[in-house]
């Protein structure tokens, strides 16, 4: 019998000096405990004693599963822009800068410091939605799913919420807008069909004759038109629907309002950039949309939030409603906001805000980038391609790139490699090549990314 062979726990702490400095003494011993467990079972079915060096670095590797955050940075080689698996937008430096100074201490969340009393945590971004848009009021809460559930539970409870079934979309992760519908209270009115809705169906929804319930209350609007964006797919063919314009100026007429949820929504023109027409938050306004609701995340290239414009008398609703506070957002964000929203009101966006850096990069540079790429590796070849927006804005935009395309036996084990690396590279492959676009690497990250992608490449 070896098992007394096996050297103690105690013997073992001795020599792990340095892991519990920076683990801890209990969970250092308690990895010590299952590996040498394991290493008893081991023995009595005839295998050998490790030496006390292999014992400790088999609770090490243990010891590094349980330590190690499930949440960590990677590099995004993907090409697409906000993608949301990767945790949508990078954020500009001064944001990072601006959640930092308000998280490392404390703020003004919620102080005046004039009166010395207490404040409003509504304030922060909202003088700077209401300069950027021209919008009467604004509000910031954690995401635009929320932003939508609380604009329609606020203002649609109770009364009929007419929507077109060609914008009765899923967004992801089981957001539906209909269900959101639902869930607020309103009764749906779906009008039209998929691929088509006329200006009198919006008619006949809004002026079919109400109950005698609901014409008395005495509320000042008796129905919401809710207009969703199509954020992730596009309907082509034989399509038809009414401007916001025509939706908003008929709504108005019958006595009701208009929500926009723009999904993404952007202060810019994209156009520019070559890209199909994406709708403005301008544009919505301008419509006459009485309540515009959009993500901080997306196109706007900020921390995560959902952001909510438009007519005072029903932002002031939507602000006191209960579920304002279970959904409000965070000092980080509201600092993380304001910093993004302050780069466009100082025409700065597009060479501070790492999204819009991405979008206006021109092929020549990123031809350049993967070129840099090709020699430093000193593999693969340089081809053309496209990246893509996403994060449920532009459906089926893309943008021309130029990428490095490795030509590897066993692309997609290959794949599995780069995300094993730390930090983990997120590629993709196309016709068995793997390919790295420049466009999503930050140039901050370009040294890193390049280290360790020669570093699997030289070991084989
Ligand atoms: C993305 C999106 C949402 C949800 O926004 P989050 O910020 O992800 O919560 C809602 N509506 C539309 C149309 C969207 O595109």
């Amino acid at each position: 019998m070896t098992l007394r062979n096996i050297p103690s726990v105690e013997s073992l702490l001795q020599a792990a000096e340095e892991p519990i400095r920076a683990c801890g003494r209990p969970l250092v011993t308690q990895a010590l405990r299952e590996s040498l467990e394991e290493i008893r079972a081991d023995v009595r079915a005839g295998g050998a004693v490790p030496s006390n060096q292999q014992i400790l670095s088999l609770a090490l590797s243990r010891l590094a599963g349980w330590t190690r955050p499930s949440l960590e940075p990677v590099i995004n080689a993907t090409g697409v822009i906000i993608h949301t698996n990767l945790g949508r937008a990078p954020l500009s430096n001064a944001a990072i800068a601006a959640m930092t100074a308000v998280s490392a201490g404390y703020s003004t969340l919620e102080f005046d410091l004039q009166t010395g009393k207490r404040g409003s945590r509504l304030v922060h971004a909202e003088s700077l939605l209401q300069q950027l848009t021209g919008a009467e009021a604004a509000v910031v809460v954690n995401n635009n799913a929320a932003a939508v559930l609380l604009a329609l539970s606020a203002l649609a409870k109770g009364k009929r919420a007419i929507i077109a079934r060609s914008q009765m979309v899923e967004i992801g992760g089981s957001f539906r807008v209909p269900d959101v519908m639902k869930q607020s209270g309103a009764k749906l009115v779906e009008i039209g069909s998929t691929n088509k809705v006329h200006l009198s169906d919006y008619e006949e929804a809004l002026s079919a004759s109400v109950s005698i319930r609901e014409s008395v209350k005495e509320s000042a609007f008796r129905a919401v038109v809710i207009r969703a964006h199509r954020s992730n797919f596009r309907i082509v063919g034989f399509t038809e629907e009414p401007s916001l314009k025509e939706i908003c100026g008929l709504a108005h007429a019958h006595n009701a309002i208009v929500i926009d949820d723009l999904g993404s929504g952007t202060f810019f023109n994209v156009e520019k950039y070559g890209l199909a027409h994406e709708p403005t938050i301008q544009e919505s306004l301008d419509a006459g949309a009485d309540v515009v609701t959009f993500s901080g995340d997306k196109l706007l290239g900020g921390p995560q939030a959902g952001i909510i414009i438009g007519r005072k008398d029903l932002l002031d609703k939507i602000k006191k409603h209960p579920l304002a506070r279970a959904v409000r957002a965070d000092k980080t964000c509201l600092a993380g906001i304001s910093a993004t929203l302050l780069h466009y009101l100082k025409d700065e966006a597009e060479a501070e805000i790492p999204i819009w850096r991405m979008i206006s990069q021109t092929p020549e540079s990123l031809k350049a980038r993967a070129e840099h790429w090709q020699r430093e590796t000193g593999q693969g070849e340089v081809v053309p391609a496209e990246s893509t927006v996403g994060g449920g804005s532009l459906p089926g935009e893309n943008l021309p790139t130029c990428v490095l395309s490795l030509d590897v036996p066993k692309p997609n084990q290959f794949l599995k490699k780069l995300r094993g690396q730390s930090p983990a590279i997120i590629a993709r492959t196309e016709d068995d090549r793997v390919l790295f676009d420049p466009r999503t690497v930050l140039p901050e990250e370009e040294g890193i990314f390049l280290a360790t992608l020669k570093g699997l490449l030289d070991s084989g």
